[in-house]
């Protein structure tokens, strides 16, 4: 069993299953008075609680060595099938399903508009927007995007997807008329660590005024945490309603985006050491001009006092 145990640590392996339902075997393991292991629930369903194998009586006896060598070996991606080659401690397969690029995906714009039930592949998703959202595409980087019909009196919601270098990110645009808030968000469609190596900046020119600017520079963050979270956390371009004001002509707002991969280095840095300070990769944010500052160490804060302030900070930078 030793051996056998050493084995599972080096590469993917079939987890033992539950002989009765014969799902893999996740902690607790119960066992019986002989010894064979079961998992909970199928333990919790037996009445009587007698083993199915042996007919002796389960016990509350758990198998730790089991669940041990459960939580540390590695295993494939339930993706695998469809092309995942990832392999994890069975611990992280959980969070490593919501940001896996081979897992079924919606629409984005589903969430938003709430017209749009499309669910598909990550290699799907551009053709889909080809076909159904094509003007929530066709932006790129260093090309003016422009917002039409602002009025600043009702909210609106904004969302491109935007494909670079065989990676596809997401550009959230909020304006929140109870906040008075205007949000601007780029999240890579992928894994945390991939978003990690991307900046993004956000360069709102005004049209009142084209000496007015504002730039926005901040890491990505990955589409397995809400935008809208993101917004809450302030940890995104923000701007105020009263300063967007003076960027807004004939109702319309103009900027653009850029998205960058962070140099080598900086990529190291960032892989190896999860808690490496992120924030010092962000460079260059360097507002020139009147126009109310945004620089990323402003971006801590949204001034507004968040409602029941949770505890989720950490989860969404770790
Ligand atoms: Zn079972
Ligand atoms: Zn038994
Ligand atoms: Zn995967
Ligand atoms: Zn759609």
């Amino acid at each position: 069993m030793a051996a056998k145990a050493n084995k599972k640590m080096t590469g993917a392996v079939d987890l033992p299953e539950c002989p009765v339902c014969l799902e893999t075997m996740s902690a607790p393991i119960f066992q019986c008075q002989s010894g064979h292991s079961l998992c909970n629930q199928c333990t919790s369903n037996l009445v009587p609680p007698m083993c199915p194998i042996c007919r002796q009586h389960m016990t509350q006896m758990r198998n730790w060595q089991l669940e041990d060598i459960i939580a540390k070996a590695k295993v494939a991606c339930p993706n695998k099938s469809v092309g995942c080659v990832y392999t994890m401690p069975s611990t992280d397969v959980n969070d490593h399903l919501k940001e896996c690029i081979f897992r079924d995906m919606e629409c984005p714009l589903g969430s938003v508009s709430g017209k749009c039930s499309w669910s598909g592949k990550l290699k799907d998703i551009m053709d889909h927007f080809q076909e159904r959202h094509q003007k929530n595409c066709n932006v790129s980087s260093d090309t003016p995007v422009n917002l039409d019909n602002i009025e600043l009196k009702e909210d609106e919601r904004f969302l491109y997807l935007v494909a670079q270098q065989k990676m596809l990110f997401i550009i959230t645009v909020k304006l929140d008329t109870l906040q008075k808030m205007a949000f601007w968000i780029v999240q890579h469609i992928g894994s945390k660590s991939v978003a990690r190596q991307h900046i993004y900046e956000i360069h709102l020119t005004s049209n009142l005024d084209e000496r007015r600017k504002l730039v926005f520079c901040d890491h990505c963050f990955n589409d397995a945490i809400k935008a809208d979270e993101v917004f809450r956390q302030g940890k995104c371009a923000v701007v105020p309603f009263e300063a967007l004001k003076h960027f807004i002509k004939d109702k319309k707002i103009t900027f653009k985006f850029f998205i960058k991969r962070l140099p080598v280095a900086n990529k190291k840095k960032v892989d190896n050491g999860k808690d490496a300070k992120p924030n010092d990769n962000k460079q260059n944010p360097a507002p020139k001009g009147p126009g109310p500052k945004k620089g990323p160490k402003d971006a801590t804060g949204p001034p507004k006092p968040g409602p029941g302030g949770k505890p989720k900070q950490n989860k969404a930078n770790a």
